[in-house]
């Protein structure tokens, strides 16, 4: 399988890296929205939201909790941050390894 986030998990291609555990890890996107934009990726390929289960309920936490500790650790945590994963077409998703964009460090625009 050739998956980018993958490779990025596994050490054959380099990332940017802000944090890692034994699930996740968060690294900056190549191409930031924001001063501050990072991915927080489980290591474990899963493509979307889609193909989660009851058994990833503490994952998804998890990576919500790992998106407190960056904002606190990057700066942002009191100007404010946004969490957001796309998926799927619609979605806007590019890469099919599910991830969570962490984005702060300017005004976001609302939603529309
Ligand atoms: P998506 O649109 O799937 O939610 O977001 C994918 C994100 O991954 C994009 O913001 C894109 O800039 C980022 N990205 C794609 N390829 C790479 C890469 O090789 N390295 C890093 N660090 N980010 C990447
Ligand atoms: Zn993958």
């Amino acid at each position: 399988m050739d998956c980018i986030f993958c490779a990025i998990v596994e050490g054959s291609i380099p990332g940017d890296m802000v944090y890692e555990d034994d699930d996740v890890v968060a690294f900056k996107d190549i191409n930031p929205k924001a001063p501050v934009h990072v991915l927080i990726v489980p290591r474990r390929h899963v493509r979307s939201v889609n193909e989660l289960t009851e058994e990833d309920a503490g994952l998804i936490g998890h990576i919500c909790l790992v998106a407190r500790r960056l904002a606190h650790e990057l700066g942002v945590a009191q100007s404010g941050y946004r969490i957001v994963s796309n998926n799927g077409p619609d979605g806007g998703q590019e890469v099919d390894h599910l991830h969570v964009h962490l984005l702060g460090g300017r005004q976001m625009r609302a939603l529309g």
